[in-house]
């Protein structure tokens, strides 16, 4: 039998079933609350650092405070790490607003509630790095920047999984949701890319997608290597007749898009500069300037 997870919980670490939380938290009752995906790979957390900052930063968007130290939250990611002996993993790290009543007031939870579960994650099958996925524009708009805008990475993701059912329930790979004037902004969880021309495009942070650490890491990789890297509203019709169309996120790494609404992108293989980016991507993920070691 596979041995159990060990998660930890607010100072304490429990076997994953028995890792578990009040039904009056308010991250169950209202999804109150910040979190963070994060990736391990061969002994390094990718971009440690920057997923701390940034689950700190939804958490005082969100009028949070949390009860340790941005270095305590580091040293216990590494901690749980070493508990379970991994060296790559996926990390989720959830902050909730903690107990409260039933009312959604939050000034009633005196504490918000950590927790740490490093495992792994597997969003798609073995080919589609290979192949690319599908993908389908969704009815579901993202969430505007004067709403729960993805910009907070909080616990609300009904949005991306209402557009996530529409997608797979007609057999396509992934959704993309678009803003209220019809504009693209990302995937469920995940950034968008086209390459046009030689160059690739992003859709910005303004239009509600949540700025991406991937997509950072990708720009970065890509201006370097010459390619010119642009943050624009990208419209329907230029995915459509994108020369090449790839999604980056934690979970998700890079991965090639082969269609859109029955639309095939380029030729509907992965395209020589999606390709350049993720075999440099591969290298960028491992070195360990670019994260904090786990054993050291
Ligand atoms: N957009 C959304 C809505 C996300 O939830 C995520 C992360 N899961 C991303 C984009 C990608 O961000 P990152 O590269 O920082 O994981």
């Amino acid at each position: 039998m596979k041995k159990e997870i060990e998660i930890y919980i607010d100072g304490v670490y429990y076997p994953q079933s028995e890792a578990k939380i009040s039904v009056y938290d308010h991250g169950l009752l209202y999804g109150d609350g910040v979190f963070e995906g994060i990736r391990a790979y061969e002994g390094i957390v990718f971009k440690l650092h920057e997923h701390i900052e940034r689950l700190y930063l939804s958490a005082h968007a969100i009028m949070m405070k949390i009860p340790i130290s941005k270095e305590e939250m580091l040293k216990t990611v590494i901690k749980t790490l070493r508990k379970n002996k991994l060296s790559n993993a996926y990390i989720r790290l959830v902050v909730t607003r903690g107990v409260g009543d039933l009312g959604l007031d939050p000034r009633k939870c005196p504490k918000p509630t950590i927790i740490i579960i490093a495992d792994s994650i597997n969003l798609h099958s073995k080919g589609a790095k290979e192949n690319g996925i599908s993908t389908m524009i969704s009815w579901v708009r993202r969430n505007p920047v004067d709403t729960t805008t993805h910009e907070i990475k909080s616990l609300n993701y009904l949005n991306s999984i209402l557009a996530k059912i529409e997608a797979t329930s007609t057999d396509v790979d992934e959704a993309l949701c678009l803003d209220k004037n019809g504009w693209i902004v990302e995937g469920v969880g995940e950034n968008l890319f086209i390459v046009k021309n030689g160059k690739i495009f992003t859709p910005p942070s303004s239009s509600g997608a949540l700025e991406g650490i991937t997509a950072k890491v990708v720009t970065r990789i890509a201006k370097n290597m010459g390619i010119e890297a642009y943050q624009t509203s990208i419209t329907p019709f230029q995915l459509f007749s994108a020369d090449e169309a790839f999604f980056t996120g934690t979970a998700m790494e890079m991965i090639p898009i082969r269609e859109a609404n029955k639309r095939i992108i380029g030729d509907g293989k992965p395209g020589p500069i999606t390709k350049k980016l993720m075999d440099a991507f591969q290298k960028v993920i491992v070195d360990p300037n670019e994260g904090v070691p786990i054993y050291s």
